[in-house]
């Protein structure tokens, strides 16, 4: 048990790591002084970009506290699984759940309608009150999770981002949207991992092949359902109506031999300065999304330069195939998960792989083994970005635009234009901004 107490230790040494840290970030002064440095981006001599002053500050803070996110999460969930808090946990739950059991005597859905459609031996897996005892467990782990990142979260999302100018929401503002952030992880999160929880339990074998199925068709759901009901929670979403644009879009789809009837734009001004574009969907739900930010600021011809490498997306399928690799990866993903549930659970002093008490041992798993294949997902992800910037130079024609773009973004969005290579590798979903221009050039060459 000498083990158990070092894990503990570790664990109280990483929560005042994550609760304190902020602090420490904001005591380099590197925020602080964000004001008085250029956005403006230069060449040097042999023509190459060079970053921002202000890019380069802001991305010295954003980096360790990507990579500070990025362990301490599995870690604080390996602290709490080893040092034995995970168990106690479940253990205080099913105490208080076995007074129900007793004044019961018979687990609820036995008896009654709903009870009879369940199957005997399901209801012998899976009695009531362990069904309460898991759905409690996700929820408690799940909210303390979110409230623990709550300090790293506003620093970065509020304080950082109003040093640095890119933020103009209020505090409650954020604070509305932070609300809306934590209850809609726990609208989805706990039905999710409670229903990983009762297949584990009522099929202890066969399990992977179900949670698979399942996990497929909601992340398809998601992609289609979030642009309609979810961003509309946080920002205001209508169709393009510009018809100089909306001709332009037209125009283009025409061009690419493609059908793409609306455009929509999100009115982010009332949030942010940052400009954005993304395309999302597939099949008849694929749609080009547009920040209000880019309407307003932008050429009509860097607009359409914009809509053209959305339009590339939605030409090669880049959703679908996604979706599919994600889902395909992490069904195999499920079957590795069961084989190491199966033989570690002894070990963690688990009453089976199925016990609730290891979910935060699997949420650390997963996350462990999400972080590893970020080199492979990023660079997948820069494959098709680079793809869709020779789609919008091919039908758009216009490279010189496409430079100066890349350039106002660099400006607007503080993004440094180049990094070192391992980080490109592991956290660059698109090429660095010097290798779209250099793209850019190339093509212009030709
Ligand atoms: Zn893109």
């Amino acid at each position: 048990m000498t083990h158990q107490k070092t894990w503990r230790w570790l664990f109280l040494v990483l929560l005042v790591v994550i609760l304190f840290s902020p602090l420490v970030y904001w005591s380099t002064g590197i925020g602080q002084a964000a004001t008085g440095l250029s956005a403006g981006v230069g060449r040097g001599p042999d023509g190459t970009l060079i970053s921002s002053p202000k890019a380069e500050a802001l991305h010295g803070l954003t980096l360790p506290m990507r990579i500070e996110r990025l362990l301490i999460y599995p870690l604080l969930l390996i602290c709490f699984q080893l040092g034995g808090g995970s168990l106690a946990l479940r253990r205080w739950l099913d105490r208080k759940a076995q007074g129900r059991r007793q004044a019961h005597s018979v687990v609820p859905y036995r008896e009654g309608p709903v009870g009879r459609l369940v199957p005997r031996s399901w209801r012998e897996r899976l009695p009531g009150p362990d069904l309460l005892v898991i759905f409690l467990f996700v929820l408690a782990i799940e909210a303390v999770l979110a409230l623990l990142f709550l300090p790293f979260n506003y620093y970065s999302g509020f304080i950082l981002a109003h040093q640095f100018g890119l933020s103009v929401q209020t505090a409650l503002g954020w604070a509305g949207d932070w609300v809306k952030n934590f209850l809609l992880a726990l609208i989805i999160n706990v039905p999710l991992w409670t229903g990983f929880y009762v297949l584990m339990r009522l099929m202890p074998r066969r399990w992977p092949i179900l949670a698979g199925v399942l996990s497929l068709t909601l992340s398809a759901a998601m992609v289609v359902v979030t642009p309609v009901l979810i961003t509309p929670l946080f920002y205001e979403v209508r169709p393009l109506d510009e018809p100089d644009l909306r001709d332009h879009v037209l125009t283009l789809a025409d061009r690419a031999g493609m059908h793409v009837d609306e455009v929509y734009v999100v009115y982010a001004s009332v949030k942010t300065t940052r400009v954005n574009a993304y395309f999302t969907g597939f099949g008849d739900a694929r749609r080009i999304v547009l920040y209000d930010t880019l309407l307003t600021d932008y050429t009509p011809d860097q607009v359409e330069v914009v809509l053209a490498h959305e339009m590339g997306h939605w030409y090669y399928r880049h959703m679908l195939l996604g979706v599919l690799a994600v889902g395909v990866v992490g069904w195999i993903g499920l079957f590795g998960l069961k084989w190491l549930l199966d033989h570690t659970w002894r070990l963690l002093g688990l009453s089976g792989p199925a016990d609730v008490a290891g979910l935060p041992y699997v949420l650390a798993v997963i996350a462990a083994v999400t972080t590893l294949m970020l080199p492979v997902y990023s660079g997948l992800s820069r494959y098709g970005e680079r793809q869709a910037d020779h789609f919008s130079l091919v039908v758009s024609q216009k490279p010189e635009v496409f430079i100066e773009l890349f350039e106002r973004f660099a400006v607007q969005n503080l993004s440094v234009v180049d990094v070192p290579a391992w980080e490109k590798l592991v956290f660059y979903t698109h090429p660095p901004i010097v290798e779209r221009v250099d793209m850019a050039e190339r093509f212009h060459e030709q």
